[in-house]
């Protein structure tokens, strides 16, 4: 359901409150002119009360039958924050899950070069034990000039790579104008670093019935990121999976700074899942193991990486993809690392 407005309140409800109780409060306020957003959890279910202040103010809603405790959400995020959703969320894509305890673990070519190319690198990933694969179509360059992804071509490869290996596919929606065949072949729709703040894209992706794995923004703060995540899950989109890929600092020795710090606030200002991309945060191949170590251990649901058959042709990002030989025992490490996380491979 899409949202119209911001939740202001949160409703606790006791965690011996009946069915009943929780509807009496919903029926109660949208007779007030107000809407209610309901959230089961675990412990107990949480009503988000979305309204003008005036209005919800001159409720008594701590005397309703069944509430424990209304408190204000004070953040400027609102739906992806923990305080509406204490639980964690779980995304999940052709069985395969990413939070909650279950590690995504996300691999395959930066671009979809030529068939051969993707299905011998999705065969190799798929053999090392990931559970999705990734690969560009319509690809956010930085020259003009350089090579701009196989578009549509790109997108029937990674289908046929996906029916070989049964591993969900994600990739990336640059263009409102590629929605549909995007939507329609991905099982997961990457929202790129540079459009993080492409607001109509957001609110786009906001009404599919995908999940979206949403990037940050180089130059973005850990709130701008939340905040981009609420204008798709405002739509009624709630899968959501964050990625921390690096930002623009002053350090040149690699091509961005991995903000690691970035995954423990996230874990505790959001419900959604958290992973890293360090990839194109190193840049480079010799730091993508050490960055992705280092994401795992700090308690990343996730990571996303880049590998080819033969980085040195590659058409892009070929210094930072892993070589397919050596996939294995990078996977093998990841995994360790992750279940010594008390994560579970999704
Ligand atoms: C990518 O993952 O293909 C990519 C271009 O990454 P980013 O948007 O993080 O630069
Ligand atoms: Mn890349």
């Amino acid at each position: 359901m899409a949202v119209t407005g911001a939740p202001e309140l949160l409703i606790v409800m006791g965690s011996a409150a009946t069915t009943e109780q929780i509807d009496d409060v919903v029926t109660r306020l949208q007779e007030a002119g107000c809407d209610a957003l309901v959230t089961p959890g675990r412990e107990a279910t949480v009503i988000g009360a979305i309204g003008e202040r005036e209005l919800l103010a001159a409720l008594p809603l701590e005397g309703y039958a069944g509430v424990e405790q209304v408190l204000p959400i004070l953040k400027p995020y609102k739906l992806v924050s923990r305080e509406l959703s204490p639980d964690p969320t779980v995304i999940e894509a052709r069985g395969r899950r990413i939070g909650d305890g279950y590690f995504g673990f996300i691999a395959g070519p930066c671009t979809v070069e030529y068939r051969e190319q993707t299905l011998e690198t999705a065969r190799a990933v798929a053999a090392a034990g990931v559970t999705m694969l990734r690969g560009g179509a319509f690809k956010p360059r930085t020259s003009p000039y350089t090579f701009q992804g196989l578009g549509n071509e790109a997108l029937e490869i990674l289908a046929d790579a996906r029916e070989e290996t049964g591993l969900p596919l994600v990739t990336e929606l640059m263009d409102p104008r590629h929605v549909e065949q995007v939507v329609d072949t991905t099982d997961v729709i990457q929202i790129g670093a540079r459009n993080m703040s492409n607001f109509s894209l957001l609110e786009e992706v906001g009404r599919a019935r995908k999940p979206v794995l949403l990037k940050r923004g180089p130059s973005s703060t850990v709130e701008e990121l939340l905040m981009a995540a609420e204008y798709i899950v405002k739509e009624g989109n709630s899968q959501v999976i964050l990625c921390e890929r690096g930002i623009k600092t002053f350090e040149p020795s690699m091509r961005y700074t991995l903000d690691i710090g970035a995954i423990p606030v996230l874990k505790q200002e959001t419900h959604l899942p958290v992973i890293v991309d360090p990839s194109h945060a190193a840049g480079r191949r010799d730091l993508v193991l050490p960055l992705a170590r280092a994401a795992v251990a700090a308690g990343a649901d996730g990571i996303i990486v880049e590998v080819h058959p033969r980085p040195e042709e590659a058409l892009c990002d070929g210094p930072q993809q892993i070589p397919v030989s050596e996939f294995p025992e990078f996977a093998d490490e990841i995994r360790a690392l992750a279940s010594l996380m008390g994560r579970a491979i999704g």
